[in-house]
């Protein structure tokens, strides 16, 4: 037997979301081990002409564009992209290319909860399911996990966090687990004094001090609701009460989680703040060949500081933990009124503080249930987007 014919066939990968921050890391993932992944469908949202070049860099024929007016632009201009195209439009398209035969792993970051429908069909079709868009979990993890643990779908995280608790945890079982702590950065607003969040506008936001993402999850990181999402995301994926999950505010970003089990020792994930470390983890689990990037310099000195997440200053983060007590429709209300008010904010037109107004309102106005099915999921998400835009006036 020839040495190539023993080694393992490469993985195929579906990339859902391949023209923003994630889909930028997972490709320079793809090109540093073409031995073991190949690329073979990618979609994006609206960015068409840098799909084209994706398209035609990694000769991927299986292509899909979500918005109309984008969708109609690429088919008029499929000379840009290889030769034997398929493209497909919408959500049916995301959705076709999560189920495609040829794809072993679907890699789903697309962002907000676009990607819930194409993550079930991946889910359904048998793929391996690697999950960056943490919205998803939090409108539907009871039954995205359901359905994962129905089909016997493997759902490898990506957010670095839960990456890093995957990594943690496994080989022990669930119940030698007492708590799982999620490390924060603090966002741009770490070291800012109450008084002055009321006057942070969208530009201080973005400048996020350890991670270059979009500007949603940006925001969502100077809040504080990116953790929030983030404790409901690692309850859902993990199967914890939700007094088990905390978050602690780390500025360093080289600790992603600790997890600590029920003897009182610590398990802590460690590496440079990048995305390619936690995306290459899930593309290529369980093999573990040389990062994109180098690793940790231990031979320079940086130091390791961990200190309480201030809930006065961030109250997105008690919002969080109020909604994951409550369960049931609680989470899905969080998510959709956090997006209403960050899209509101990043239009110039609420004021950082805001923000978890519009959200503590809604909560505390929505009428609490347990929905019993991902089409009264749905509904919750579609309704409490309605609720949160009518409190966005007296929260301004
Ligand atoms: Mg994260």
């Amino acid at each position: 037997m020839s040495e190539t014919s023993q080694l393992p066939r490469r993985k195929r990968v579906a990339l859902l979301g391949a023209t923003g921050s994630i889909g930028d890391n997972a490709l320079r993932v793809i090109r540093a081990h073409s031995d073991r992944l190949e690329l073979v469908a990618v979609a994006a949202r609206a960015n068409w002409e840098k799909l084209a070049a994706v398209a035609s860099e990694f000769g991927v024929r299986d292509v899909a564009v979500y918005e109309d007016s984008a969708y109609s632009a690429a088919r008029a201009a499929t000379d840009r992209f290889p030769s034997g195209l398929r493209l497909r439009g919408g959500l049916g398209g995301l959705v076709e290319l999560a189920r495609l035969p040829e794809a072993d792993i679907v890699l789903v970051a697309v962002v907000g909860t676009t990607g819930l429908r194409p993550a079930l069909a991946a889910i359904e079709a048998g793929k391996d399911l690697a999950l960056a868009s943490k919205e998803i979990l939090v409108l539907a993890g009871k039954f995205v996990m359901e359905q994962a643990r129905r089909h016997g779908t493997r759902i490898l995280p990506v957010d670095s966090e839960h990456n890093a608790v995957f990594q943690c945890l496994e080989g022990h079982p669930g119940s030698t687990v007492s708590r799982v702590v999620l490390t924060a950065s603090g966002g741009a607003f770490r070291d800012w004094p109450a008084e002055r969040l009321s006057q942070a506008t969208p530009a201080d936001a973005l400048r996020h001090p350890n991670w270059a993402m979009g500007p949603k999850i940006t925001v969502d990181s100077a809040t504080l609701a990116n953790k929030g999402l983030e404790l409901i995301e690692a309850q859902a994926l993990f199967s914890l009460q939700p007094g088990q999950c905390q978050a602690i505010l780390h500025p360093q970003s080289i600790v992603h989680c600790l997890v600590e089990f029920n003897d009182g020792a610590m398990l802590a994930q460690l590496c440079p703040p990048s995305m390619t470390f936690p995306i290459q983890h899930a593309l290529l689990h369980p093999e573990r060949p040389r990062g994109v990037e180098p690793p940790l310099d231990l031979s320079r000195l940086f130091s390791l500081e961990f200190r309480p997440v201030d809930e006065t200053r961030f109250p997105m983060l008690r919002l969080a933990r109020q909604a994951m007590m409550a369960g049931g429709a609680a989470p899905a209300v969080y998510n959709a009124a956090n997006e209403v008010a960050v899209a509101e904010f990043l239009a110039g037109r609420l004021s950082f503080l805001g923000i978890p107004a519009v959200v503590d309102r809604t909560l505390g106005t929505f009428p609490h249930s347990d929905p019993a099915s991902l089409e009264a999921v749905l509904e919750v998400d579609r309704e409490s987007r309605a609720v949160a835009a009518t409190w966005l006036d007296r929260c301004r």
